[in-house]
């Protein structure tokens, strides 16, 4: 089939609600890709050594940090049972051993955006301090939480939209660090959220609409404000570069894992997708950790599956779901983006290996079978990924893929990685509800 009908088929198919594989044939060796991405890895170097510099402060303003010295991480684990409860329960085959990554247990935010959320934050809080000779590059940040400091900040304010997550992430540091903090949340976002970012000093602005409304409205009113900063999750390369330092801290744990990733030994990651930073700032480091030898893919919901119709149709952020008759309505809500990033999209163009949609009723069904198999909660959104293992191997388009890169005789040797993107900050009582929650 041609392009043109590839892409044709694939909309259709979208706009039928239909769950799909797609495959990127834009994938390119991770050699030829670089060349082609205006980035590098001294970003991520860069990055790295700057949540590595604000690590004495993170373990002071934030005691949950206190045993990994102020350093936000996350285990992996393996799922054995999980593993063996998907191939039951889906009638199909997963071979090579399971694994997951409990972004869902990361300090402060409970989530993935701890990862991107946290480090815009630091970075910003880093540029008005420089910019204002308040410290120098050797001070030990630590000192940050001081009065002189956090009255400073108090001078300044961030504001983000989001669908709950990144709010929670860049309202909690915002706050604890001092500033004051504006999150503008889309009507997805969970009541739960917004009472514990108001009982954390955040003010919160609720909006009937969709996410892209949220953003546009708290754009709008922090650029009106010379003393406001605004968090862009379309657009912003802090926010992709803190997800992306994500990567080399898996690589330590497979490695203490006895875990190999070389060419006989692929690595398959599946990683949830609302407007595309996370997923995409963790694709770009894995890239340039473990290069060809890491397969990624994207998951969204077949409601709102933005990423997807932006890199199938090339149209990126100037295509929205709703442009293909979607109503963006999903019980994901950390997926319930409509419009992609601006930035990630064209970034992935040559390094993300595929799409997978999604129906909603799999997120519980996945979050009871992963609840009773292995005793993790964590939240809807999160479940998602394991939509990726489900159909990676036995569907056509996975056989297809699995043929061109040569992957036929390595399955076995495989580690598949199921990016749990959140869920410790769910209350328990809401957590009960999801676990009886049948579509
Ligand atoms: C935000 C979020 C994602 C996806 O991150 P994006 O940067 O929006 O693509 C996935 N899962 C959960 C739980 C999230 O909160």
């Amino acid at each position: 089939m041609g392009q043109e009908n590839y892409t044709n088929k694939i909309i259709k198919e979208v706009s039928d609600l239909k769950e799909i594989f797609w495959l990127n044939s834009k994938l390119k060796p991770y050699e030829e890709a670089k060349s082609l991405i205006n980035l590098n890895t001294e970003a991520i170097d860069d990055a790295e050594e700057r949540l590595n510099k604000f690590a004495p402060l993170i373990k002071k303003v934030f005691p949950e940090t206190e045993l990994t010295n102020g350093i936000i991480e996350s285990p992996i684990k393996e799922i054995e049972k999980m593993r063996q409860q998907l191939e039951i329960s889906y009638e199909t085959k997963i071979s090579g051993k399971l694994l997951l990554k409990m972004d869902s247990d990361l300090p402060i935010a409970g989530s993935v955006k701890a990862r991107g959320g946290i480090y815009e934050v630091l970075k910003y809080a880093e540029t008005l301090l420089l910019e204002n000779n308040m410290i120098s590059e050797n001070d030990c940040y630590s000192k940050l939480a001081e009065k002189e400091y956090r009255d400073f900040f108090g001078k300044h304010t961030i504001q983000v939209g989001s669908t709950g997550n990144l709010g929670l992430s860049i309202g909690i540091t915002s706050a604890a660090l001092g500033f004051r903090v504006v999150v503008h949340m889309s009507a997805d976002a969970k009541q739960w959220k917004k009472d514990l970012l108001r009982s954390k000093g955040a003010e919160v602005v609720e909006y009937d609409s969709d996410f892209s409304k949220a953003v546009e409205e708290g754009r709008k009113m922090s650029d009106a404000d010379p003393m406001s900063y605004f968090v862009d999750d379309e657009n912003s390369i802090n926010l992709f570069l803190g997800y992306s330092v994500a990567a080399r801290r898996l690589k330590k744990q497979l490695d203490e894992m006895n875990i190999k990733v070389d060419e006989e030994h692929p690595l398959i990651v599946y990683l949830p997708c609302g407007v595309g930073g996370a997923p995409g700032g963790i694709t770009y480091g894995l890239k340039t950790v473990f290069k060809d030898n890491v397969h990624c893919f994207f998951i969204e919901p077949t409601h709102s599956p933005c990423m997807l119709v932006g890199m199938a149709t090339g149209l990126h952020n100037d295509i929205s779901v709703q442009d293909v008759g979607l109503d963006g309505k999903t019980h994901a809500d950390g997926l319930a983006v409509g419009r992609p990033s601006k930035l990630v999209g064209k970034m992935m163009d040559h390094l993300l290996s595929g799409i997978f949609t999604l129906d909603d009723y799999k997120l519980y069904n996945n979050m009871r079978h992963l609840h009773f198999s292995e005793n993790i909660d964590i939240e809807p959104s999160a479940c998602a990924s394991f939509e990726g293992p489900i159909k990676f191997e036995t569907s056509e388009q996975g056989k297809e893929y699995i043929k061109k890169y040569n992957l036929e005789d390595k399955l076995n040797n495989a580690t598949h990685i199921a990016w749990a993107t959140g869920g410790v900050l769910v209350p328990k009582e809401i957590n009960d509800q999801f676990l009886k929650t049948y579509l």
